[in-house]
Formats: C-alpha cells, structure tokens, sequence
C-alpha cells in the first residue's frame, strides 16, 4: 500500500472515530478528505463535537463505491456514510427564492467549496488533498475562520449582504450560531443581517422551528432573541414575541415585557437538566400580554396566550402533542394560592392543571418570578407544592381511571345504552371525590350517578348527588 508510507499527522482536536474512518477511506482511494462545518469549529473550540461533515473531491457515485453501506441523503447528492455526511466539493449558483441555489456545480478546489459557505467559523477545513502523501494532513481557512475563532467572532464569508440576500436562513443561523457557540456578530455582518431582515419570509416555517429548538439549546438563550431583536428579525419570525417589546410592566428595573420574558427566558435555562418543554413555556408565557392590556392589568392573558403559543408553534411545525401541553401549562399558570386554601381546594387546582403538568406550571412559575425580578423563592409556591405532593401521596384520584367505578359499572347499573353521558357522569363522580375522597366507594358513586343520571322524558331530574 503505496500511500502508506508516512504516517497521517496526528490531529489538531479529537476526531471521532467513524469520522477519521471515513477520512481515511477517501485518502487511500486517492480522494481529498476533509473535516469541515461546525464540527470543526467546535472541535477547535474543545466543545463537544457532534455530526461530522466531510468535504471530498469525489463525485457522489465515486462516494458510494468507496461506502457501498452510504445513502443519498439530499438532492445535491450528499451521502450519509458511517453517520458522517460527505459532500463532494460544489460551488452554488443563483438563489431565486432567497433559500436554495437553482443548482449547484462540482469543483475540484476545496476553497472553493469553503468559500460558498456561510460564516467565517464555518469555512475552516482540516484534512488532505487529493494524491497528496500521509503526513501532509493540515487546515485549509482561506477566509480566517481560525482568527476569527480566537477573536471570538462571527463574520460571514465574503460580502455579507450578498451572503444573506442568497440565502435568508443565514440570517436566523447567525442569531442562533453566535448564541449557542457565544461568538459576537462582527459590525458589517450584523449591519448586513439588519438590512436584509424582512427576507427571513422566504425561510419555511419548518426550518423556523428546528433553529427555533437550537437557539433554546445556548446556554443564554435569550442571547439569540437579543439578535432577532436589534437587527429587526423578531417582528416577521415571532410577531407575538415582537408585540410584547414596548408592553410596560409593573416591575421594578425592567423595562418591558418583553425583557420580562427574556429574564424568565433564562431563568428557565438555568434548571438541570434542561427541559425544552418549560423553555418554550418561558418563551411564550406572555404572549397574551400585549392584547389583553387594560387600565395596567392583563386579564386573562394566560388562556389567550395559550393559543397564540400554540398557533406560533403550529406555524414552525412543532409537534402537536408538545405544543398542546405548553399552551395547557401556559393557560395554568396565573394560579394565587393562599394559605387558607383548603386541602379539597388544593386537589381542584390539581385538578385544573393536570398531574402530568404540575412540575412543568410550577418551575415555569419559579422561572416567571425570576424574570419579574424576585430575588428570593415565592414560601407560598413551595408551601403550595408541598401540598400538592401531599394530596398526591395520600392517594387522592388523579383520574377517573383512580375511581372505584368504570363506565362499565354505570351502563350496568344504570341499565343505559353506552354514550356520552358515561364520561360526563364519570367527571362529575371525579369533581365530586376530588372534593371529599371519603366518596371513592362504589356504593356512594353509583348512588350519586343514580341521582345524576336523567329520568325518562316526563321524569323530574335530580342535579344534585344525595347526600
Ligand atoms: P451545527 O451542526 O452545529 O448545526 P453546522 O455549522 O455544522 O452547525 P450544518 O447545518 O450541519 O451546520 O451545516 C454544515 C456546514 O455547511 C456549515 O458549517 C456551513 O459550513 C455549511 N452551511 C450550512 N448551511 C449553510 C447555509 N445556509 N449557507 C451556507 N453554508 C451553509
Ligand atoms: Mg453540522
């Protein structure tokens, strides 16, 4: 094996192993192989590495003969092999929709390829060149990546508003790629993304979402809304967020609204371990503020910003289910406890929340009363949540699964066709035990439905349980 002679050069950051594999198969072919993408930038940064990208001279079919086990992953004939994406080398052409090039051509210069890429930190290259011997492994940067990784800076790869005009997802990567990996937006770049803001229209609501869910990975994720803020992004992606900027709030030192929820933004980000669920709860908790606001107050702004976070996370093609269950804990979460609630008043606010969101309404709570500026915990939502636990662990009803009767004992003793009443009946026996579980027997519920239960037409309905 003829190329075998010198070794590779030891690597300047940890490569995974299906990577180096990868890059290895390309080399003995005779191919480039080189490391590029965000994986490198973070590699460079010691930041955990993830997804690897591979840039290669080989055309796509070439690819797959050397990784018979590879997949076409795209249209521009990227291939998926070992779980690393190996692209061959491609300039791009023309972007009619502000999106996606109308076509792409091969090339055979890797800088080339570097250059169509979108960010400085982005275009840094660690690898081989075709035919070239073991050993002669090194960095291809022809745009200062590397500078810009020390200096802490995201610049995009040539004239920036061309950059961002081809292409207006650039423009939300940007706002998420400088919060997550904690690199400043320099001037020229940040000017360019200001001007082109109202092109982000062009970006599918689906790619909203998935930058959407990065951006809520950085460790301050309110950093990314600070820039969707400053370069006018945020009005045309998250108009709900963007009508709460100028919202007043009565609290101390913050200066609106929409500063509040940037404040309960990362108040949410600071629980271990991270739950998204209750990140997009703090993100969009106030959203009902601005349509709601009245003589200083907001009356029932949870239940209307429930359905603006969630017709805002239809929009970016977020799953149905958890979209439901942040606008359900939105809608719970403007509760006032008192000490005097009794311990049935409790078990209805379970009720009214739901055992499966309890955690979720709670630390969104906590995260709100950070971000209105509370420095020390609320004694009263712990005092509340002890309660909770309380009546929970004495085995109250969470469900009509908990009852002592099913639908099935009710059709039979009540001697009726299936239908809905059975659910209606079984919620009211639940309202009724959550009230006094003493009533969880059998025999008491099937009275009280006999009660419920109406009479034939001509009969005189009983509305209320026997007591
Ligand atoms: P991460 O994997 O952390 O999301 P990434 O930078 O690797 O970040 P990918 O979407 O995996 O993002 O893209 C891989 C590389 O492809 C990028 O680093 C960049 O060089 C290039 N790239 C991706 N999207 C674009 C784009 N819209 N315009 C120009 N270059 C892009
Ligand atoms: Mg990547």
């Amino acid at each position: 094996m003829p190329e075998q002679a010198g070794a590779p050069a030891a690597p300047p950051f940890p490569i995974a192993a299906h990577a180096a594999e990868v890059l290895a198969r390309l080399w003995a072919a005779g191919h480039a192989g080189w490391l590029v993408g965000g994986a490198v930038r973070d590699a460079l940064l010691g930041r955990e590495t993830h997804d690897w990208d591979v840039a290669t001279d080989a055309r796509p079919e070439t690819i797959l003969g050397i990784f018979p086990e590879g997949e076409y992953e795209n249209r521009f004939g990227t291939v998926l092999a070992l779980g690393v994406e190996v692209t061959t080398f491609r300039r791009d052409h023309h972007y009619p929709d502000h999106r996606r090039p109308a076509e792409v051509t091969f090339t055979d210069d890797v800088d080339e390829d570097l250059v169509r890429r979108d960010f400085t930190v982005n275009a840094i290259a660690w690898g081989r060149a075709a035919g070239a011997p073991a050993g002669s492994e090194g960095f291809r940067d022809p745009s200062g990546g590397r500078a810009d990784l020390a200096e802490g800076i995201l610049r995009a790869v040539g004239d920036p508003a061309r950059r961002f005009d081809e292409d207006a997802l650039r423009l939300l990567r940007a706002a998420r790629i400088s919060a997550t990996v904690g690199l400043r937006i320099e001037p020229a770049t940040h000017a360019a993304m200001t001007l082109h803001a109202d092109d982000v229209r062009w970006v599918s609501g689906e790619r909203v979402g998935i930058e959407l869910r990065r951006m809520l990975e950085a460790p301050r994720p309110s950093a990314a809304f600070r820039i969707l803020t400053e370069t006018g992004l945020l009005r045309p992606v998250f108009p709900e967020l963007a009508a709460q900027i100028g919202v007043p709030q009565a609290k101390a030192g913050i200066a609106d609204c929409w500063e509040h929820t940037l404040r309960t933004l990362d108040a949410a980000a600071t629980v271990t371990p991270r739950d998204e669920r209750l990140l997009l709860c703090a993100l969009l908790h106030d959203t009902g503020k601005p349509a709601t606001m009245e003589g200083g107050h907001f009356r029932g702004h949870e239940a209307v910003g429930a359905v603006f976070a969630e017709a805002l996370l239809a929009r970016v093609a977020w799953p149905r289910r958890e979209a439901r269950l942040v606008g359900r804990a939105i809608a719970a979460h403007m509760f006032h406890y008192e000490p005097t609630w009794t311990d049935a008043a409790v078990r209805r606010f379970i009720h009214r929340v739901g055992a499966d969101l309890l955690a979720l309404v709670f630390a969104l709570r906590r995260a709100d009363d950070t971000g209105s500026g509370e420095e020390l915990p609320d004694p009263g939502l712990t005092e509340l949540e002890d309660r909770v636990a309380a009546q929970i662990a004495a085995g109250m009803p969470l469900g009509i699964g908990d009852l002592a009767v099913d639908g099935h004992d009710l059709q039979a003793e009540l001697g009726r066709p299936p239908g809905p009443w059975i659910g209606e009946i079984l919620e009211r026996l639940l309202d009724s035990v959550t009230n006094d579980p003493a009533r969880n027997t059998r025999d008491q519920l099937l009275m009280d439905a006999r009660a419920w239960v109406p009479r034939p037409a001509g009969g005189k309905d009983a509305s209320e349980p026997t007591r």
